[in-house]
């Protein structure tokens, strides 16, 4: 049955979700805070398990007009010396990377203009006899079938869902190191291929998002005032000596990166949500389970959420009952999926020298196929085969 449905958040998850129900013929409203909907940030992997999704809602042949394919791994430590190869599984569809905004352009495509609000920052979520409503200062919205909150990391609807008291429980946690992203121009890479640097306490990583363009990273174990998180000079500085005798092309890179591309982010994940719904509320994406950026999935996650969402909204059940059906199928594999990136944070992360060096002793010993079977569980995931109608 067509249902009337506002969805708080017009980021990846939130409009994915957006053109997922309109392929159901449902009533959309997107609420964004922002004046316009756009993807700021850097570069993404999106995995086969994301890529699946795009196809089924028409959004993928877009994103490869200027994404990039991802074909294989390649993990050396800090001198340059090859530890690890890791093919990609291509399953029923591609590992890619993509710039975020050109992600946004591809999922905005299509959706009807007068669908999404913009520069309406929610800020109450209000159960009524006749549905939902949603407050944004001193305008009301509303009443809604359902309400979805794809709000990100500090959702005010989480906050709705879980109640107040909850909220103590249920902190963000911080994984106790800093990631900067940049993008640079130059074609440093074979076709297909990705890199990542391991060093004690330090991870660099490169993909290609675009013709010519290059998204890097690169992490430090740092405390999370680290004093120069919103001062570039400082970071540049940083991260100029830290890499000083690591392997080509980092410096590179670095050099050719203009300060406004850089990006600081502390890796934060979050403890599972108590409640993913309450009534015909529901939380999706980073508002209900934001992961540390180590398997490159959390938007993937998001993304998986939404179509799943949107095919539980059509069993011949009550809405309510959709929802619980929803987490059912969910909790269980953002979970594990979080376990697993924390784990590789753990790893990746280690300071101790010798340690390190263990670490990637082993790595060179162990075959880069035996992490392309051990990520099929992630990576061969069909969101819409989840749901059996
Ligand atoms: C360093 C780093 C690297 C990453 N790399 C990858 C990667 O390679 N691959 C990958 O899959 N994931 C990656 N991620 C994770 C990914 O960025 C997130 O999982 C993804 O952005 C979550 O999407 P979302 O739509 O759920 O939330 P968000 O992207 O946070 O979008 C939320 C939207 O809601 C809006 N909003 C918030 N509050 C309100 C309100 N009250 N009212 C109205 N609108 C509101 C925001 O403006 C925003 O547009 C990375 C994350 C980090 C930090």
């Amino acid at each position: 049955m067509k249902k009337k449905i506002a969805i708080v958040g017009a980021g990846i998850s939130g409009l994915t979700l957006a053109k997922a129900l309109l392929l159901q013929n449902h009533e959309v409203t997107l609420f964004e805070q922002h004046f316009q909907v756009v993807g700021a940030g850097s570069g993404l992997t999106l995995w086969p398990n994301a890529t699946y999704v795009l196809e089924k809602i028409g959004a993928l042949e877009f994103c490869l007009q200027t994404a990039r394919p991802l074909n294989e791994l390649h993990v050396l430590d800090h001198l340059g010396r090859l530890l690890m190869l890791i093919p990609t599984e291509k399953f029923s569809s591609l590992a890619i990377a993509i710039h975020r905004r050109d992600l946004h352009n591809a999922l905005s495509m299509g959706l009807p203009r007068e669908m999404i609000k913009t520069s309406q920052a929610v800020t109450a979520v209000r159960e009524t006899d006749r549905g939902v409503e949603l407050i944004c200062g001193s305008s009301q919205f509303g009443p809604y079938d359902l309400v979805v909150g794809a709000d990100g990391l500090h959702s005010i609807v989480r906050s709705f869902v879980n109640g107040t008291s909850a909220k103590k429980k249920e902190l963000l946690r911080y994984k106790g190191y800093l990631i900067w992203r940049g993008i640079a121009d130059g074609d440093f890479l074979k076709p297909g291929q990705f890199l990542e640097i391991w060093g004690a306490g330090h991870r660099f990583g490169f993909l290609p998002i675009a013709e010519g363009r290059v998204c890097w990273y690169a992490t430090a174990n740092l405390a999370s005032d680290w004093p120069g998180l919103k001062n570039a000079a400082m970071q540049r500085e940083f991260l100029g000596q830290v890499f000083s005798g690591w392997t080509s092309p980092i410096s590179e890179l670095l050099r050719r990166t203009p300060d406004a591309d850089i990006i600081c982010n502390r890796a934060f994940d979050h403890r599972p949500a108590r409640l993913w719904s309450r009534g015909k509320v529901v939380l999706i994406g980073d508002a209900v389970h934001p992961i540390a950026p180590n398997l490159g999935q959390g938007s993937c996650l998001g993304i998986e959420d939404a179509m799943v969402l949107s095919l539980v909204l059509d069993l011949p059940t009550s809405t309510e009952n959709s929802l619980r059906i929803f987490e059912k199928l969910r909790r269980g594999r953002v979970n594990s999926i979080s376990r697993s990136s924390n784990f590789i944070g753990l790893v990746g992360q280690i300071q101790n020298p010798i340690l390190s060096r263990i670490r990637n002793e082993i790595a060179s010993v162990i075959p880069g196929e035996w992490f392309t079977l051990s990520s099929r569980r992630i990576h061969a995931y069909q969101a819409d085969q989840q749901v059996i109608k």
